[in-house]
């Protein structure tokens, strides 16, 4: 009954789902927003802890099914038939309370979705997932690690990352190919490092790594000149992943001023 092209694994193991409630730990008066809520695995708990949940579900056959389940909860439960990459996670911000975003992820969106909730990272104060367990590798690796790159780059710029816990197929009907992990992200109120312009950023990221085993002078040939990066102290010879958050952001602000400078 599970639908691949809508990446659904449901969770049926009763230890790991109390596993992820109490990493979650959701409090009433919280507002807690579950992508991708399926038969409701997680959904059941979140909302008897929870002051309100809004889910957001593609699969329209689910809708009915997640209605009945849930009707009780009706004037603290909303169910959104939407696509989670491209809903405005905006719109569910009612009051001054931060959203909690929950999800058991579809695979197959994982990195996109991320990218998208993270421009909207000032509204949300924790984020809870279930990845692939590659997926939460590239999001907590740090410079030098085989896994480091844009997606965890980003992830780092606006958020703490902590790798929770391993999850095995077996937890999942019908059983996912690869091992899957719980990761938390959470936005920081403040953030420790600010780029001038963060499309720049994202632009540098994305261009010092369209090829991993050519060197920073290669790829970043387009941005900016072997010289340049010499003055800001970067070896021009280096491959991409050697470098840190702090060093791409000063490559993105020398170049933000260079284009300042010719305006
Ligand atoms: N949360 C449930 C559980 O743990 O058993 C289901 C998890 S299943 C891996 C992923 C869920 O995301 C499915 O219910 C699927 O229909 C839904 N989904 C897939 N693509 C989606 C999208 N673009 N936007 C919102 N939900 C989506």
């Amino acid at each position: 009954k599970a639908r691949k092209r809508f990446g659904q694994n449901f969770l049926h193991d009763v230890g790991i789902i109390r596993r992820i409630l109490r990493e979650i730990n959701p409090k009433p008066g919280q507002h807690l927003v579950e992508i991708g809520p399926g038969l409701g695995a997680l959904t059941e708990e979140l909302l008897a802890e929870a002051g309100a949940l809004d889910a957001v579900e593609l699969d329209r056959d689910l809708i009915p099914v997640l209605r009945t389940k849930f009707f009780r909860y009706e004037d603290n439960f909303r169910i959104h038939e939407a696509d989670a990459l491209k809903f405005d996670f905006s719109s569910l911000r009612q009051d001054e309370r931060p959203l909690r975003i929950v999800g058991n992820l579809p695979y197959n969106i994982s990195t996109p979705l991320i990218f998208h909730l993270l421009s909207f990272s000032g509204l949300i104060s924790d984020m809870h997932f279930m990845l692939q367990n590659e997926v939460v590798d590239r999001l907590a690796a740090q410079p030098g690690e085989n896994h480091y790159g844009r997606l965890g780059i980003m992830a780092q710029y606006y958020c703490r990352v902590e790798k929770l816990f391993l999850v095995p197929p077996g937890a999942f009907q019908p059983a996912p190919k690869v091992d899957s992990a719980i990761v938390r992200l959470t936005p920081y109120e403040q953030l420790p490092m600010v780029a001038k312009d963060v499309n720049r950023l994202q632009e540098v990221v994305r261009t010092a790594f369209s090829q991993r085993r050519k060197t920073l002078r290669n790829n970043l040939k387009p941005l900016i000149d072997a010289a340049t990066l010499e003055t800001l102290g970067i070896d021009p010879q280096l491959r991409p992943e050697r470098l840190s958050l702090a060093e791409f952001i000063r490559i993105s602000d020398a170049i933000a001023i260079g284009q300042q400078e010719e305006n």
